[in-house]
């Protein structure tokens, strides 16, 4: 491994307009995870702790979604754009992310909500990018799923003027390009290539970015936290669009929903808790929880080939459980 490549990420000071903070940080850190349950299934397991990425208000610009914006962010300081528009649901990560990034960086932002009737009150995420200043614009649910048609979103363009277009959980070419980086990151960290990747899936841009960085390597387990055959063929439509659709290496684990996005039960809870017991490291209930859950279950099921050497990705999120009344 050709520990260079380590810092492909990193764009000189003069390049980055003001965002050398999403360039220029330290690799997040790549702990063992010293948990009883790696034992009886003879693997080593490690954490890649992107859940320490933040910044913003509230730390709500985190995780993989400061991994899938740092280049858009970049982008659109280079193409000199001040505002950002972008798509989400009531209770979007990506939308208080955004919403953070643009006060902290001093650019205007505008997220468009599916839901007519909600409005900046209607709950926490919604009041919070609010008070980051965010334009809310609410629209229907058959208005929303134009969100992708040019026309639509010129409409916005008479309104709101020229923006800097996300599109929804901030997935496009360049998020890739921002989590393609994990997988020469965490090879450098371990000095070796791990057989498996275990990840988190909502739109699957992360999981599509870290499979064109690996390039073949390794395999990748995908734990989705919203429920649908459409998954794998939206994972297989990113790659094919970043050219990387030869790439077979991965896997969708698709029993750890728990009936769908945002969906959980006590036991999930009790998970997350035990968890934080036996780890000190925190999870939250929408997405990093589903995942370790499911792989935690798999372990137990003689899933892995003893000796097999597992990274599992923290993508952070940990702002949302505030909304889910945890600490
Ligand atoms: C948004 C989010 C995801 C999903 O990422 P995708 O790239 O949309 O698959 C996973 N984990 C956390 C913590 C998130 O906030």
């Amino acid at each position: 491994m050709n520990a260079s490549k380590s810092t492909e990420n990193f764009i000189p000071a003069k390049m980055t307009h003001g965002l050398e903070e999403l360039f220029e940080h330290a690799p997040t850190a790549l702990d063992i995870l010293d948990h009883p349950i790696t034992k009886p299934a003879e693997v080593q397991l490690w954490i890649k702790r992107d859940d320490q990425l933040f910044l913003g208000r509230a730390n709500a610009f985190c995780g993989n979604k400061w991994r899938k914006m740092a280049y858009n962010l970049l982008a659109a300081r280079e193409q000199g754009f001040s505002k950002l528009l972008t798509f989400g649901g009531a209770f979007s990560n990506h939308i208080t992310a955004v919403a953070a990034a643009g006060e902290h960086f001093g650019l205007e932002t505008i997220g468009v909500i599916r839901g007519e009737e909600l409005n900046a009150q209607s709950n926490d995420s919604l009041q919070f990018a609010s008070d980051c200043g965010m334009q809310l614009h609410f629209i229907s649910r058959s208005d929303y799923r134009k969100k992708y048609m040019p026309e639509f979103l010129d409409s916005f363009r008479r309104t709101y003027g020229n923006f800097y277009f996300l599109p929804e959980g901030g997935t496009n070419d360049l998020a890739l390009k921002g989590c393609a980086v994990l997988a020469a990151e965490i090879e450098a960290q371990l000095g070796f290539q791990p057989d498996y990747y275990c990840l988190s899936m909502g739109t699957g841009g992360t999981a599509a970015g870290l499979i064109s960085g690996l390039d073949g390597k390794s395999r990748v387990l995908i734990f989705p936290a919203l429920k649908g055959d459409f998954l794998k063929l939206e994972l297989q439509r990113l790659l094919h669009d970043a050219g990387m659709n030869h790439l077979s290496n991965w896997d969708i684990i698709s029993d750890f929903h728990f009936g769908g996005y945002a969906k959980m039960d006590a036991a999930l809870l009790e998970f997350i808790y035990q968890f934080e017991q036996n780890t000190s490291i925190q999870l939250d209930p929408i997405y990093t929880a589903k995942l370790f859950y499911g792989l935690f279950h798999l372990l137990e099921a003689g899933y892995f080939p003893k000796g097999s050497r597992i990274v599992a990705i923290h993508t952070g999120g940990l702002q949302g459980r505030k909304g889910f009344g945890m600490a």
